[in-house]
């Protein structure tokens, strides 16, 4: 497949053959988008030839991605095609009559990060780099330690030292080199950088790395697909970084262009209020991102620079969407509502794209029949700690029937 590389600030184009990352001109700013050979798409295949495939994965838009083998290349996880569910109870009493959730914390590592990594170690087999290497706040880490695993590939993972115990434990479980540093999210992602440049490792980073958002993009492609081929009103995403946005932006954009789906749905960004550089930003009408002093319970969203901020402000504003942002206390809330009204469990980050569409309503964004989807990045046993704050006790008793039937029911 052809493709090129563009930088998204000045627009200049480049040679993926000899540009890695970023634009040259603009150092780690200048974040690089990936054009497609939409013709030769169209002339390969089709949403219909897409809908016969029996390859329940991101693999079945190969042909949407810019890579020569995905066959050969992709490593042997299940990424994606992760469910679709419409709201049973939280729509009705929200008022909305066609909400829907797509759960991707439903992916091998529980988090939509799998999508990016599973991409970005595809290309790296392709490319024949020996080592990979990122930085995470948790998910992508672990997502990358799952796939490098599965295509036998040994990675380097710099994650801050404060990360949720069940993230730490899926990067050491996979075997990766696991480097906790004294530092926040910020920090591990200049270290990993400065790293990566001096070993000469392959850095998955997101953003910097364009694939990243190659692999996010197939969750947008997906939800249209799941509803024939239509695209929704609007999608409420968190976001951190905002590369998952930018990611969903991508994917719709290139069904568009490709003449696949007839409207782009409006993007909601959701933050949380003590990290909301995006927010900040778009509120300005400006893309120039300033520097926060990140701060929240969602851990997967604390970011003091978003990595991709130009391009997260500009899909909400280009979409005619809103940016929201959330407390820890109305994310924390949403956890158990959704786990008792919807039956999914998100971990914080998650939950903060529920918590923003209750705000959204309330602040007449949402028409009634607007069919509305919220994406759920994240499963909930990523953050354990962050769930038993809002689950309540279970009743211990001694092991009796009569102590059963104390309990009153
Ligand atoms: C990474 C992540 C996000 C946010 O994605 P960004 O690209 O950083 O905006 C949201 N939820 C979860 C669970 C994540 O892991």
């Amino acid at each position: 497949m052809n493709y090129h590389f563009k930088c998204t600030l000045c627009g200049e184009e480049y040679d993926p053959k000899t540009t890695r990352y970023v634009c040259p001109k603009h150092g780690d700013e200048g974040i690089l988008d990936t054009v497609l050979d939409y013709k030769q798409i169209n002339t390969i295949t089709s949403p219909r030839q897409i809908s016969d495939s029996h390859d329940f994965s991101i693999w079945r838009y190969a042909s949407l991605l810019p890579i020569s083998d995905a066959r050969k290349f992709a490593p042997p996880l299940q990424v994606g095609w992760t469910p679709l569910y419409r709201s049973t109870t939280l729509g009705a009493q929200l008022g909305l009559s066609n909400l829907f959730f797509k759960d991707d914390g439903r992916n091998p590592t529980a988090s939509f990060k799998d999508r990016a990594s599973a991409f970005v170690v595809a290309k790296a087999r392709e490319l024949g780099v020996a080592i990979i290497t990122t930085a995470s706040t948790g998910n992508a880490g672990a997502a990358l330690a799952g796939l490098s695993a599965a295509a036998k590939m040994p990675a380097v993972i710099f994650v801050p030292e404060t990360a949720p115990q069940a993230k730490i434990a899926q990067l050491l479980i996979f075997g990766s080199r696991v480097i906790l540093v004294k530092g926040n999210y910020d920090q591990a992602v200049a270290l990993c950088l400065a790293a990566s440049k001096e070993f000469g490792w392959y850095c998955r980073n997101t953003a910097y790395n364009p694939y990243t958002v190659e692999g996010k993009k197939t969750a947008s492609i997906e939800l249209c697909e799941q509803f024939g081929w239509q695209s929704p009103d609007q999608i409420f995403v968190s976001v951190g970084d905002g590369n998952i946005i930018s990611g969903l932006w991508k994917g719709l954009r290139d069904l568009l262009i490709l003449g696949w789906i007839n409207k782009m749905p409006k993007l909601m960004g959701i933050q949380a209020e003590g990290s909301a550089a995006c927010y900040n930003a778009w509120k300005a009408g400006t893309e120039k991102i300033e520097m926060v002093n990140a701060q929240t319970v969602a851990d997967s969203i604390s970011a003091d620079i978003p990595l991709d901020g130009v391009r997260a402000v500009r899909a909400v504003r280009e979409t005619g969407g809103a940016y929201l942002t959330v407390s820890d206390d109305e994310i924390l809330a949403a956890i158990p509502e959704l786990a008792r009204q919807e039956a999914i469990f998100a971990e914080p980050a998650a939950s903060t794209a529920y918590a923003g569409l209750k705000k959204a309503v309330a602040q007449g964004l949402v028409k009634s029949d607007e069919r509305v989807v919220v994406m759920l990045t994240g499963n909930g046993l990523k953050d354990i700690a962050s769930a038993m704050k809002v689950a309540g006790a279970g009743e211990v008793i001694e092991p009796t029937l009569d102590a059963v039937r104390a309990l009153k029911f």
